[in-house]
């Protein structure tokens, strides 16, 4: 709480605590559990305290429509999906046997990677995975909980290499429909499929519907191609009445119009299957920017489909962070002094200058296609033609961005106790980096971006190939210098005048080294933004070497890059964004050119081969997902007086409750 108490203080009326929730949660435990390429991690909710009861209620039900979805996306994802999962379910939770044996504890983590994937494939890659306990044994434990008349169905399922392999078929000769494991299409060929689509599409509509979005294609039994429709009395129709129950439910508490109609239009949807129907719940949706708290609920996106056509069922709740909103209007309103006030040429300097809002959302519930494994940012609608005509809400979600930061630095192993100095520089991060980083980016995307100006007549164009990596490299030193400014603790955005050197060591740390990690040996850096952060590091480095202020040590044989003079690096971070802006403003497309090649493409190729041992050593698992927090209505006297939330830190428990609270199908 004390950081937050001193923000208050400093920022009095303003009251901005920069959106992040760091020290308001010290003892809170991010990452919750390891397996296989997994980890599981939780989420807090900031922001939901400050809401009113009836917003509370609303988001509740939202939640619980969200949730009851789970079971779509599992039959969607392979048809073989819930059967398996039930029999696993069971077996978790009645095998009287012993579960201290090896076999067990392989059988649990296929369990949990069978409930990340929401089914037998791997959740990113799509190929089939297995249980690392024989097959025998797997047979030993249906047998054991009444299960066993199932096993010649599904332990071929679960086990067959041959059968099943992809959940989407990526195939370059075979039929990617028939080879799909996913449950959108059956018996029928790729060829059936495009033709019927073919038939029905009527291509010189600028308004289309989004054809088989929400349907299975298959035959009837004279051989004709139909879709059977996901409906509240078609396919997956329990899940759905459910889902619309509480749909209902939250419409008559919605914070405004907009969101009761958007409701009800996405119950009407649900009842009938019309996509027309769909397509008037998105426009309506789209023009909810007023509340607080929002959702996503439907068949959304299709990259499970081989053809990009069906929708994957998906739930999201979220809210509105109005802190972290709050802080890039407030950079934005002052976009002007940052403007007159920035290290460059005046002649290169915008007389005029807006900064961009950006919207920040916190997650309340996860659901579907966004459960475990979640996006950190999100745009929606899909339809080209609403997005055109009506606009479309594009969002980064705070609270699961730093859940990822805050789980990295619980890990036992991480980049920045590898790749940091000491003890004094991890501890540093840890406390001000997530949070320096966040607004270093802020300046960069609100104030960065939008500053200075070409001079008369000199072409957008002129950077040419080299455009790209000098653009984010403008816009990073202009976020860094600002990171810096007294201003910006003045404006109560930045919590104290040190909290910014945490993200400087990041910069140079990541620029000259660990950055590299992704690079695969012996191939030059040519990605923009890497490019860009390679550039700064490497040029600094170089032109403060003579008064040591980056300083390359080496110990135990590992390489270390540490900031010695955070002032200097401020003062050569505003030399080349006065450089930058010069090249830029003057379309000096040589200048910018040697910049890049002198600075930003080779990598030296010991110090390549270190980062990328050292990081492999780290073993650090590549995917992440979350558990959700409960909503939990409080009761008093037989009336709804609140609704808590309640952070769970059992992984697994999650899974088997919402198997037994919302098995609709
Ligand atoms: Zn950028």
């Amino acid at each position: 709480m004390k950081s937050v108490i001193k923000i208050m203080m400093i920022s009095g009326v303003l009251a901005i605590t920069a959106g992040c929730t760091k020290n308001e949660n010290n003892n809170f435990k991010y990452l919750l559990d390891e397996f296989a390429d997994l980890k599981v991690m939780r989420y807090t909710i900031p922001g939901w305290e400050e809401l009113s009861l009836q917003q509370k209620e609303y988001a509740y039900h939202l939640a619980e429509a969200a949730k009851w979805g789970r079971d779509i996306h599992w039959d969607q994802n392979c048809k073989w999906n819930l059967p398996i999962r039930h029999v696993v379910e069971n077996i978790i939770e009645n095998y009287k046997g012993d579960r201290e044996t090896k076999e067990f504890s392989q059988f649990i983590v296929y369990a949990k990677r069978l409930f990340f994937a929401n089914g037998i494939h791997h959740h990113y890659a799509e190929d089939k995975f297995f249980p690392e306990c024989s097959q025998e044994y797997f047979k030993s434990l249906m047998e054991a909980v009444g299960e066993g008349d199932k096993c010649a169905r599904l332990l071929p399922v679960i086990y067959d290499p041959n059968t099943l392999q992809q959940r989407r078929s990526t195939s370059t000769d075979g039929d990617i429909v028939v080879l799909s494991a996913g449950n959108f299409y059956e018996g029928v060929t790729r060829a059936e499929v495009e033709k019927y689509y073919a038939s029905i599409e009527d291509k010189t509509d600028e308004t289309p519907i989004a054809y088989g979005l929400n349907t299975k294609v298959t035959k009837d039994d004279k051989g004709n191609i139909v879709e059977i429709p996901w409906k509240i009395d078609g396919m997956y129709g329990p899940a759905i009445a459910k889902i619309c129950g509480e749909l209902k439910l939250a419409a008559a508490c919605a914070e405004n119009d907009i969101q009761k109609r958007a409701l009800g239009l996405l119950v009407k949807y649900y009842e009938t299957g019309d996509l027309k129907v769909w397509d008037e719940f998105n426009i309506e949706w789209v023009k909810d920017t007023i509340g607080t708290v929002d959702f996503i609920n439907g068949f959304i996106e299709d990259y499970n489909d081989p053809l990009g056509r069906k929708g994957a069922w998906e739930g999201y709740v979220n809210i509105k962070d109005h802190k972290a909103s709050e802080r890039s209007v407030i950079l934005s309103a002052n976009a002007q002094w940052f403007e007159d006030n920035s290290p460059v040429d005046p002649r290169f300097k915008k007389k005029e200058c807006k900064g961009i809002s950006a919207k920040v959302i916190n997650a309340v519930c996860l659901a579907g296609d966004a459960y475990p494994s979640t996006p950190i940012g999100i745009n929606l609608p899909n339809a080209d033609w609403i997005r055109k005509m009506y606009g479309s809400k594009s969002v980064t979600i705070a609270n699961i961005t730093h859940a990822y930061d805050y789980a990295a630095q619980e890990s036992p192993t991480s980049t920045l106790d590898e790749f940091a100095w000491d003890e004094a520089e991890k501890a540093f991060y840890r406390e001000w980096g997530s949070w320096a980083d966040e607004i270093h980016t802020d300046l960069h995307e609100c104030l960065g971006h939008g500053s200075g100006q070409l001079l008369p007549g000199v072409s957008s164009t002129a950077m040419g190939e080299y455009a790209s990596a000098l653009e984010e490299a403008r816009a990073d030193l202009f976020g860094l210098y600002f990171t810096a400014d007294p201003k910006m603790v003045e404006l109560g955005i930045m919590p104290n005048k040190d909290a910014y050197k945490a993200e400087y060591a990041n910069y140079i740390r990541n620029g000259l080294m660990v950055q590299f990690t992704r690079v695969e040996l012996g191939r030059p850096n040519t990605e923009a933004h890497m490019q860009n952060r390679k550039l700064i590091a490497e040029w600094c480095y170089e032109k403060g070497a003579k008064d040591n202020v980056i300083e390359k040590k080496v110990r135990d044989g590992k390489t270390y890059f540490v900031v010695n003079d955070y002032v200097k690096l401020r003062a050569l971070f505003a030399e080349l964004l006065a450089e930058i802006q010069r090249i830029k403003s003057e379309g000096d497309y040589e200048a910018g050119k040697n910049l890049i090649e002198n600075y930003a493409v080779n990598i030296d190729p010991a110090l390549h081969k270190e980062v990328k041992q050292r990081y492999e050593a780290l073993n650090l698992k590549p995917y992440g997902g979350f558990i959700n927090p409960d909503i939990v209505p409080v009761e008093k006297d037989g009336k709804i007086v609140d609704y808590q939330v309640v952070y769970n830190d059992n992984y697994l428990q999650q899974q088997l409750d919402y198997g037994k609270k919302y098995g609709a199908l």
